[in-house]
């Protein structure tokens, strides 16, 4: 039979990984001859969810069992995460599924577009997992059997990517990571744009290698499992490296957002809205650069945060009238108007920018003067007179064209589809 199994909400800020769980889980499972089919998959959820530590990362495979299997790799799975969980910290409510079937019933993937794209209840899970027949367990509050449930009904048919995690040992969780960076950039050079993310150009830091006190060492993404594993042979870590992985996942898929119109929007959604921008873009303490966008059904507003660095240069360049089209997780603060945090924005049409200019002189071709608001125009040096309408509009030369823009790497989600995955055939500008 197959078997699926869902892990979440196993880590804190303080440590631990969803993934590493994962990692151990298959590693066990294997160890004890189970079969693990396909690659098992790391599913990034709601990046606007108030309940994530991190990422919103959730775990789920695939394994071949018989009958008399069953209690064992259930019992490891279990053990794996009451070993491994954060189980003492207050925001940590681990959850697992087990469901056996041979294919995701439309209902279950449903409910995992919903998780990626909106806001579910423990109970919503809970009812589903009955109805399906599928084991939830809870561990404190169970809130992690809403991904695990999403991750097995996220089947990855529209899109996927892979990421290959290096764990590092258990003594050096919470030190500085020691990657060598020469080597890092080499791979780089190497394997893009078959893997990405790699570096961030805008600052040329190391994005392979996670800031928090997590066990992983470092992640490489990319296109395909082959392109992965070649990039993770070229990287000479100069600590041990525990184990490691090949997820495939819905990271750099564009996964998370939805197509909307301005009055539609929902807080903890992430949309793509077409609209027209109302103002010139400000910029607010903080550098943080803000601006309006209108379409038939409302206003609202757009930011590109300091963190996006150079990305705010394409945004501030902005006029009144351009046509836009906004991709980004909607933010809710108390007393503020809904913002859509940008991740990307394509520019679909420059308004031209007209400036009045006085006509030059018929006769001795100097350029005229203004007699006034609506007097026409005359020449200092012979005098000459001309009417209102001598004067011209010439159209401005505007410093940004049509396009897509992404922010930089360091402030990019992990939903966020880079652009360098984007087809020229599938632009849509
Ligand atoms: P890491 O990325 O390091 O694994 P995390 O950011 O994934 O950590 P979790 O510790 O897994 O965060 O916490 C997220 C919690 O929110 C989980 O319990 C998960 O089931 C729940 N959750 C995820 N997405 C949604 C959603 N769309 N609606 C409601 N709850 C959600």
């Amino acid at each position: 039979m197959i078997l699926h199994v869902g892990i979440d909400d196993t880590d804190s800020r303080a440590g631990m990984c969803t993934t590493y769980v994962g990692a151990a889980v298959v590693d066990r499972l294997k160890g004890r001859g189970i079969n693990v089919l396909d690659f098992p998959r790391l599913i990034r959820l709601n990046p606007q969810c108030k309940f994530k530590t991190r990422g919103n990362c959730a775990i789920a495979l695939k394994v071949e069992v018989s009958d008399d299997q069953l209690p064992m790799v259930k019992r490891v799975v279990l053990d794996t995460v009451s070993e491994l969980a954060e189980l003492h910290h207050d925001t940590t409510n681990p959850g697992v599924v087990f469901y056996q079937a041979d294919k995701v019933p439309p209902k279950l993937r449903a409910f995992s577009k919903k998780v990626v794209q909106d806001i579910v209840t423990i109970e919503d899970a809970e009812a589903l997992a009955r109805e399906l027949g599928a084991e939830a367990h809870k561990f404190k509050l169970g809130r992690g059997i809403i991904g695990a449930l999403a991750a097995i009904g996220n089947t990855l048919e529209r899109d996927r990517t892979f990421e290959l995690v290096a764990y590092r040992t258990r003594e050096n969780w919470g030190t500085p990571r020691r990657v060598d960076v020469a080597s890092v950039e080499e791979m780089n050079a190497k394997t893009f744009p078959n893997t990405f993310d790699n570096l961030d150009p805008t600052t040329d830091e190391i994005r392979i290698t996670p800031h928090t006190p997590c066990p992983v060492l470092y992640g490489i993404r990319g296109e395909n499992p082959e392109a992965v594993a070649e990039a993770h042979g070229l990287i000479k870590a100069l600590e041990p490296i525990e184990r490691w992985i090949i997820y495939k996942t819905n990271q750099g898929t564009d996964e998370h957002l939805r197509r909307a119109k301005v009055a539609e929007i929902k807080p903890f959604w992430s949309v793509i809205v077409e609209g027209v921008v109302c103002e010139r873009p400000r910029v607010i303490a903080g550098g943080h650069v803000i601006f309006r966008i209108r379409d038939d059904t409302g206003e609202i507003d757009c930011a590109a945060y300091e963190p996006t660095r150079q990305f705010r240069e394409v945004v501030k360049k902005l006029q009144a009238g351009d046509g836009v089209r906004a991709y980004g997780g909607v933010k809710e603060k108390p007393g503020l108007p809904l913002t859509i945090n940008l991740e990307k924005i394509s520019i679909l049409g420059l308004m031209p920018i007209l400036r009045k200019v006085n006509p030059t002189c018929p006769r001795c071709g100097k350029r005229m003067k203004s007699e006034g608001r609506g007097k026409g125009y005359s020449c200092k040096r012979c005098k000459t007179k001309a009417p209102v309408e001598a004067a011209k509009l010439v159209k401005l030369p505007r410093e940004i064209g049509p396009g897509t823009f992404e922010v930089p790497p360091r402030a990019r989600r992990h939903l966020a589809r880079p652009l360098i995955r984007v087809k020229p055939e599938e632009r849509e500008y």
